[in-house]
């Protein structure tokens, strides 16, 4: 047993081991480009074992599906890149991209036989594949870090695949006999750099695998369900920097809190699952009418927080008011037709130095003023309503 017998064992080692990797996370993680990843590193392992492993076939046929797993291997890597971006595969052009490169290298393993020709037909089959994740991933916007390495471990991989081959044939191969190719500098640097970037992508692979679970923890920590909205813990942190950046731009920023009416009344007279109706409604509503900046939260049970980044004073109200006055219809059709819900709105826009809790506290003190007047709509905080309010 040699030395290169281990080198061998190289590939398909770290093959089985990504798979195995990439296996237990889909268990864990049912993402579908978490299982083309495991499909990816199987179809390695299995391509490198039959090559390098394997018996040797009569006229190399072996090398037909060893070949055939190297190409699926680029086109299940391709997919489990492009599928983390919930972008469609192109499977179809895959396939083409593959069947016509397996012509060719059919053509030079038993029409012409030639190595050269076999090693260009399969490189250049595998580099138009990893262009195409290259050509997805290029007009995104690429926020993370991992995004710039997944998209610059597959450009790697087009420049290896299309360089390698041709800087070697070009440096004459030395690989006339089959012992010659297995042998050859050309299969060895296939052999490392191959290592390399399965390594490279794998790590890069399972980071972005990381990254997703983390931010999808978030979301869920940060999110209301019933409302679609964020809860209260979200909308602090993120309302709470909004408005330090507004502050800070000197750019104008307006905070309401609205309450739904008579609330326990509804739950009493048509049930929960009405008053949750409402609840998702008001929230579904906000969501189809906010401005793009818009950060809203469900804050407790019927009560919401929304601050608006760039709203004035003018705007503000205008947009309390779409609030207030759109949501009985966008309820109308998720409860009885009798029931008419409403919401009061306390509305403020702050002066310089304020913090969200002070803000939070004279927006509820304008709510308090709508509710004091009658309910059913919009109050806008100033000093003198409190003085107001305090005076009776
Ligand atoms: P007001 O007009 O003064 O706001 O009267 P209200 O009845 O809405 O006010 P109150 O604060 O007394 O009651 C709020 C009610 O909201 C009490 C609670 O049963 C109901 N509620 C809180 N959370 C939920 C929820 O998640 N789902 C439902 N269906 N009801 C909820
Ligand atoms: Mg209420
Ligand atoms: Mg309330």
């Amino acid at each position: 047993m040699s030395g290169q017998f281990f080198i061998q064992l190289l590939n398909p080692g770290i093959g089985l081991l990504f798979a195995a990797a990439f296996f237990l996370l889909w268990l864990n993680r049912r993402d579908i480009y978490v299982a083309y990843a495991a499909g990816a590193y199987t179809a390695s392992a299995v391509a490198f074992l039959i090559l390098d492993v394997g018996p040797v076939l009569p006229n190399e046929l072996h090398r037909i599906p060893a070949n055939i797993g190297f190409l699926a291997t680029g086109a299940l890597f391709a997919a489990a890149i492009i599928g983390r971006y919930g972008l469609p595969i192109p499977w179809r052009s895959m396939a083409l991209a593959a069947a016509a490169s397996m012509a060719v290298f059919l053509w030079f393993l038993l029409g012409q036989p030639s190595i050269g020709g076999r090693i260009l037909s399969i490189s250049i089959g595998a580099a138009i594949i990893a262009m195409m994740i290259v050509r997805a991933l290029w007009p995104l916007h690429k926020p993370h870090v991992i995004d710039r390495v997944l998209f610059w471990v597959a450009a790697l991989s087009v420049i290896n695949l299309t360089a390698r081959p041709i800087v070697l044939l070009a440096l004459g191969g030395g690989f006339d006999s089959y012992d010659g190719f297995q042998q050859s500098v050309y299969w060895t640097t296939v052999q490392f750099t191959q290592a390399m970037v399965s390594v490279l992508a794998a790590i890069g692979l399972m980071v972005a695998v990381a990254i997703d679970q983390i931010n999808e923890l978030r979301r869920q920590v940060d999110d209301d369900n019933l409302s679609g909205l964020l809860n209260r813990r979200g909308f602090e942190a993120r309302a709470g920097s909004a408005l330090r950046r507004c502050l800070d731009d000197d750019r104008p920023v307006a905070l309401m809190i609205a309450d739904l009416d008579h609330f326990k009344r509804v739950n009493d007279t048509y049930g929960h699952a009405v008053g949750d109706a409402i609840i998702a409604a008001f929230g579904a509503h906000v969501r189809a009418i906010a401005p793009a900046e818009l950060i809203a939260g469900r804050i407790g049970g019927e009560e919401f927080a929304l601050l608006v980044p760039g709203a004035g004073i003018e705007t503000a109200r205008q947009f309390a008011e779409a609030v207030r006055t759109g949501l009985a219809a966008a309820a109308a059709d998720r409860i009885p037709a009798a029931l008419v819900p409403t919401a009061s709105i306390g509305l403020t826009i702050p002066v310089p130095g304020r913090n969200l809790s002070a803000l939070m506290h004279e927006a509820d003190q304008a709510l308090y003023e709508a509710k004091r007047t009658g309910r059913n709509r919009v109050r806008t905080f100033t000093p003198a309503s409190v003085r107001l309010a305090a005076g009776g």
